[in-house]
């Protein structure tokens, strides 16, 4: 009987709190850097969308030789209108060598720790070392992941916040309390983008937008840019990637759904794995200024996947199920209506 591992939301959340928040998250940034850095030995493809009126819909595929993920993923911003979450989604590990799978699992809360990682990761290479004041212009689901994430890899002392929503503002000044960082409400993105030194755009505004622009960063200033991950969806001042050291995940998806998708191939350094992989320079002066344009890639997920199945295995969490078929003669799938 080959049972599959079903994990919810709850089991997942359950889990990182016995494994400890920090640990967890400190661990999903190294195996992220790690599958960076494994990345010409991993089966990389964009992933197929879907558009919606509402929104759009995804799934994407990642492999090694072992182990195989899927996972499908939308992104509504209208949803919180409705009271449903503007990303959800659900992950799908299998076994290379049978293709059976392993494990079906929520994949919306770590969706967002996985974008957390990838912009731990990218931070990492490309922030300045002395990054004291994280600015984070939308405060929705994601934010406090991202902020989280991030501050495990640069000492941050104090983060700037801004959202068009006050109860949005609210809700993360709490959360980020709870995480142990000074969160300070700010008036406007303008403010936030003056102040940061390491900023993460994360709103989930329609549109070909300019959230921030050119003129409110500061010299030396990293850029996560995450809400802009569509077509006709960005909120950076295409003049900032003109004049930043550009890195993206993956160039074929980037040149179609992230910022660059503004202003052209021309404009990008180099995907994050040349950078980890150290094939190319990371951040080379305290004054140049550096983007990661992340729209979120299949192996991150895949990265993210197999993490969370290593520790559930490891700790017996979720539920084993007998998910799929096993007659008792291979080529008698049939027999199992005739019982
Ligand atoms: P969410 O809807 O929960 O939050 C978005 C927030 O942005 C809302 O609170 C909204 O009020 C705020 N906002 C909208 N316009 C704004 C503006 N002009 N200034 C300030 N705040 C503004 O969405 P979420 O789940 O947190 O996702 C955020 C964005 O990140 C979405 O666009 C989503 O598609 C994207 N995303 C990207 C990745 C990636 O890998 N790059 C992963 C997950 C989500």
């Amino acid at each position: 009987m080959a049972a599959v591992k079903l994990l919810t939301a709850s089991d997942i959340a359950r889990l990182v709190k016995e494994v400890g928040l920090p640990r967890f998250v400190d661990g999903l940034i190294e195996r992220m850097e790690e599958t960076f850095r494994r990345w010409k030995e991993l089966k990389v493809v964009p992933r197929v969308s879907f558009s919606y009126p509402w929104g759009m819909m995804e799934a994407m595929p990642a492999s090694d030789s072992k182990l195989y993920a899927v996972k499908i993923v939308n992104g509504h911003p209208g949803n919180p209108a409705r009271n449903l979450l503007t990303v959800a989604a659900l992950g799908i590990l299998a076994d290379a060598e049978t293709g059976y799978p392993l494990m079906v699992a929520d994949a919306t809360l770590l969706t967002a720790f996985r974008t957390g990682a990838a912009c731990a990761v990218a931070t990492k290479h490309l922030a300045r070392r002395d990054s004291r004041v994280l600015g984070i212009i939308g405060t929705g689901a994601q934010s406090e992941f991202l902020c989280y994430a991030v501050s495990r890899v640069v000492p941050i002392e104090e983060v700037v916040f801004y959202d068009i929503d006050p109860l949005a503002m609210r809700k993360f000044e709490e959360n980020a309390r709870s995480l142990g960082l000074r969160a300070r409400a700010a008036g406007s993105g303008r403010e936030v983008a003056e102040r940061a030194d390491v900023l993460i755009t994360a709103t989930a505004v329609k549109g070909k937008r300019k959230v921030v622009e050119r003129g409110w960063l500061k010299p030396g200033a990293h850029v996560n840019a995450v809400g802009g991950d569509a077509p006709g969806k960005t909120e950076l001042d295409p003049q900032i990637l003109l004049e930043a050291k550009v890195v993206v995940e993956l160039l074929e998806q980037a040149l179609v759904e992230g910022e660059v998708q503004n202003v052209g191939r021309g404009a990008v350094y180099a995907e994050l794995w040349e950078i980890v992989s150290g094939l190319k320079p990371g951040r080379v002066s305290e004054s140049e200024l550096t983007v990661f344009d992340s729209v979120g890639v299949a192996v991150e997920d895949w990265a993210a996947l197999t993490y969370l199945y290593g520790l559930a295995s490891e700790r017996g969490a979720g539920l084993d199920v007998d998910l799929l078929p096993s007659p008792l003669h291979p080529k008698n799938l049939f027999a199992l209506l005739r019982r």
